[in-house]
């Protein structure tokens, strides 16, 4: 590379014209050896001399352009193969090169070609596409639905959310969860119906489809809906996807991809958890529920600053003995201008923002306090029962917290148990038996609440090690009169005997209700039959009155209150 480096150097000239020159010097060499001769040893016959000299500069000149022609042709493909790389790199256009060559100049465009293309799909892939699904990616599929608008396709944008999508990582492990995910996106991409799909999130899909009136649209997304949600089964097991569907349509929800993918996403957000249809059309209303969420957030932020919470606590009764045995404490909100506002309203939207844990954390100090308070002036103090969230469980601060939370409030750990409901044991079982495991050596009582309403698996019942369970309140309300409440409420209270665990049943309203679940074997009962919850303050007084109250052979008997 000596010549080609010094050559190099020279400005003013390309590497085509350096070629060029360089040959041109090199073919006229034997003419200028000729003039040379001629000059250095002076021949006589001049006239002979210039007539071999013409004759000699017209062949070379013919044969000099020539072959400068042909050369410059020859170096083309060199040309060519640089210009290509230089245009992917300036402007990402992939080359346009011959690839039907197969000497070396060949070979380097057609390399070139390769290489720039392969370059190209792997930027593709790493910049347009979704790792785990190979779907577009939420930026790529926002540019297709761009396109397809620009186009003037008539389409609506589709929010598909999975629900349960955890549980593909609870019960199945990694391969499997990505065979299942695999199945799933390629049923999707079979529906003829759907147009660009896209992932942008675990368990959250995108799709545009087809423009139709408002009640085509939903048939056509119940009946998509049914045929996705059919089981995806791996060995033995098979996971059931839980699919909400929320729709945007331009031009009333957004005119561009952007507007229209979160339009579709917002309306996910309002479904109700009882909803007939889980397909939601966006509306302004949505939005304002959406925005009405937002805020909520960033009032939950002052209210914890601003000491906006407080904790009630719910009596549970043991009616053989006619004693409270412990209380559970529910939070409230006292907003300044809404007035109090339930758990329901704000704890999942903490849990989604990550305040459970700084809420949480209140929580616990409030509640060791209080316990000690009630201590002081209660004889016999019940236990405390704090709700936790999946989140909050799996916080590794939790047990810190909790210990320097018992020993500023100079109580016991054994005077609180901990309610956890299984979405906290779907979400990390191995980090929930670990925590689970901690409390219980600390002398906490571990609760199963809300028994029976979410998954009711039996592999949580074998894999969790629990003191004690609440069956929810949706099997006792009315259970004197509903022979199937009986059958289901029998059966657990025969599950929770053979665990040796006791059981709480929640939501008691009617002295009915009691007697018929007591009846059954039950022994442990929380409801607005005996107590609603109550601020802290109020509550040794309360408890006093409620224990005077049960210990009245006609308690609540009739009228039920
Ligand atoms: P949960 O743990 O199942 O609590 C029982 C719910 O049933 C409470 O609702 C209680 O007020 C209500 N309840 C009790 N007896 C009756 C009755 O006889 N009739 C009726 N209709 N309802 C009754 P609340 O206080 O609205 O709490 C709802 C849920 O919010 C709780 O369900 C719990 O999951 C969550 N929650 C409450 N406080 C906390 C907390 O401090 N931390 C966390 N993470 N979650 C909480
Ligand atoms: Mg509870
Ligand atoms: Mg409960």
């Amino acid at each position: 590379m000596r010549f080609y480096s010094s050559l190099s150097r020279v400005r003013g000239l390309n590497y085509p014209a350096k070629i060029l020159l360089v040959t041109f010097l090199g073919i006229h060499l034997p003419l200028i050896s000729v003039v040379a001769v001629a000059l250095v040893f002076s021949l006589a016959d001049w006239g002979t001399v210039l007539l071999i000299l013409a004759v000699l500069l017209a062949a070379t000149l013919i044969g000099t352009a020539c072959t400068l022609l042909v050369l410059y042709d020859l170096l083309a493909p060199i040309l060519a193969a640089s210009r290509a790389l230089r245009d992917y790199r300036q402007s990402g256009r992939l080359p346009v090169l011959p690839l039907d060559f197969d000497d070396e100049a060949g070979t380097l465009m057609r390399d070139t070609d390769s290489t720039i293309r392969e370059l190209d799909e792997l930027v593709r892939k790493l910049t347009d596409l979704d790792a785990e699904s190979g779907l577009p990616n939420r930026n790529r599929l926002r540019q297709l639905i761009d396109d397809q608008l620009a186009a003037r396709k008539r389409i609506a944008v589709v929010c598909l959310l999975v629900q349960n999508r955890s549980e593909i990582d609870y019960f199945f492990d990694v391969p499997t969860g990505r065979e299942l995910l695999a199945a799933f996106v390629e049923r999707l991409r079979d529906e003829p119906s759907v147009l660009e799909v896209g992932r942008v999130a675990p368990g959250i899909i995108k799709f545009s489809m087809p423009l139709q009136e408002r009640s085509d649209l939903e048939d056509a997304l119940s009946a998509l809906s049914e045929r996705l949600s059919r089981p995806l089964t791996s060995g033995d097991y098979a996971f059931y996807p839980r699919l909400l569907l929320g729709v945007a349509r331009p031009p009333e929800d957004g005119a561009r991809a952007d507007a229209l993918m979160s339009a579709a996403m917002t309306a996910t957000k309002n479904a109700e958890p009882d909803a007939e249809s889980n397909v939601l059309f966006y509306s302004a209303e949505s939005q304002r529920s959406a925005r009405r969420l937002f805020e909520m957030d960033q009032e939950i932020r002052t209210a914890i600053e601003t000491g906006q919470f407080e904790l009630h606590y719910q009596p549970i009764v043991e009616f053989d003995r006619r004693r409270v045995v412990s209380a559970e404490a529910l939070i409230r909100w006292r907003h300044p201008e809404r007035g109090l506002i339930p758990p329901n309203s704000f704890i999942p939207l903490a849990e989604g923002a990550g305040l459970i844990i700084p809420l949480g954390q209140w929580i616990l100090e409030t509640a060791c306090r209080q316990a000690a308070e009630m201590g002081r002036s209660l004889v016999e103090t019940p236990r405390l029962s704090i709700n936790m969230s999946a989140r909050q469980f799996s916080d590794p601060d939790l047990l810190s917290t909790l210990d320097r939370a018992v020993e500023a409030a100079g109580i016991a750990h054994d005077a609180l148990k901990f309610e956890i409901t299984e979405t906290v044991v779907v979400t990390d079982l191995k980090q929930a038996r670990r925590t689970i495991a901690a409390l219980k050596e600390r002398g906490i009582a571990v609760v199963l609440d809300d028994f029976g309403a979410e998954h009711s698996n039996l592999r949580y019942i074998a894999n969790i090690d629990f003191d004690e369970m609440k069956i929810d309140r949706q099997f006792v309300s009315h259970i004197d009169a509903d022979s199937r409440l009986k059958a289901i409420c029998t059966s657990i209270l025969t599950l929770a005997e053979g665990l040796g665990v006791p059981v709480v049943a929640e939501g008691v309203e009617r002295r009915e209700e009691l007697d018929t679940l007591h009846r059954l074997g039950c022994r442990q009962f929380q409801g607005y039959l005996f107590s609603r919850p109550i601020p802290a303050g109020q509550f040794p007084d309360a408890v006093r009155t409620l224990v005077t109250e049960i210990a009245d052979p006609g308690f609540a008997m009739a009228p039920s209150r």
